[in-house]
């Protein structure tokens, strides 16, 4: 059963409230996390927490549990010149790093005017209900070294 500690191999679909699919390992590698170490949302841990090998889970994780809600502070309208040259690059949609003084923070450009661009350094999944389809495909107590490294090791895991 999965407890704090266990090395959890799992495969998983998510879709939004509106069924849209936002990520899956389907066809892919399945997904190797550390439970209980903050490796995947805390939502999440909580629903796998007790469930095991062939486990089918369904789960609905409220933003609070997942991503947070979004922060208006972290939308900013940006005077055109601070792109220089790169203006011409930019565009509704784009995603880039933006060099702030807490170092560099992933944004996407969300409107653009005349003379400003909108920038949004929320989480792209902030404010959103997940719908997790989960199975559980694999569970293993974690090493010693893994429960200090605080993730998975070998296959999935780091290779370091
Ligand atoms: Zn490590």
């Amino acid at each position: 059963m999965i407890k704090q500690n266990s090395v959890v191999t799992m495969h998983y679909e998510l879709k939004d409230a509106e069924g849209e699919v936002l990520d899956s390992s389907k066809g892919q590698e399945p997904l190797v996390y550390l439970h209980g170490a903050g490796n995947i949302i805390v939502g999440l841990e909580e629903e796998l927490e007790g469930k095991a090998v062939g486990d089918n889970v369904n789960a609905v994780i409220s933003p609070e549990k997942a991503y947070g809600l979004p922060v208006e502070a972290l939308v900013q309208t940006v005077p055109k010149e601070a792109f220089g040259a790169e203006i011409d690059k930019v565009e509704v949609g784009m995603r880039f790093q933006a060099e702030t003084e807490q170092g560099p923070v992933p944004v996407v450009v969300t409107g653009m005017d005349e003379a400003t661009v909108t920038v949004d350094g929320n989480h792209p999944l902030a404010g959103k209900e997940l719908h997790f389809d989960v199975s559980i495909a694999e569970i293993r107590d974690a090493s010693q070294e893994e429960i200090d490294h605080g993730h998975v090791h070998g296959p999935g895991g780091h290779q370091h």
